[in-house]
Order: C-alpha cells, then structure tokens, then sequence
C-alpha cells in the first residue's frame, strides 16, 4: 500500500469517528428545562456526550449544533427577531 493510500485511509477513520461523535452529540443533548439528558435521563451532560465531546477536544475540533436540541421552549425561550 502507498504512503498517500495511508493518508486517505486515516483521513476516512477520522471521518468516521467525528462523524460517530457528532451523532451521539445529537443523541445526548442535555435539556435546558430540567437538565437531564434527553436520552439517558441522566443528570447532563451524560457520559456518552463527555466521551463525543472528547473527541473533538483531541482533535481541536468544535461540534455541529443541532438547533432546538435542548428543547428551549420548555423553558420559554423564543427566538427574538434581529
Ligand atoms: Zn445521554
């Protein structure tokens, strides 16, 4: 195998573990009404999005927000025109 067939391929694993990371980030929102993990109902953040989190902490790396994910209008927010 080539040294640039390496390089895709350590790129492609990258990939997929910031991708998996991402998608537990999603899975793992801690909600703003009574702070528990929407998933695990666990007190945020859980440990499942301590460890997504991490990953991108390794690689220097911010996450994706998925907006309305910590389900804000529980709480009454709303969103104010600019
Ligand atoms: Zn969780």
């Amino acid at each position: 195998m080539s040294a640039a067939n390496d390089v895709v391929e350590v790129a492609d694993d990258l990939h997929d573990e910031l991708a998996q990371a991402q998608a537990e980030l999603d899975r793992h929102p801690t909600a703003s009404a009574n702070g528990l993990c929407v998933a695990c109902r666990t007190p945020g953040p859980c440990a499942a999005r301590e460890a997504a989190a991490a990953v991108f902490v390794r690689y220097g790396l911010l996450p994706h927000r998925l907006a309305g994910a910590t389900r804000p209008e529980l709480v009454r927010a709303r969103i104010v025109a600019r």
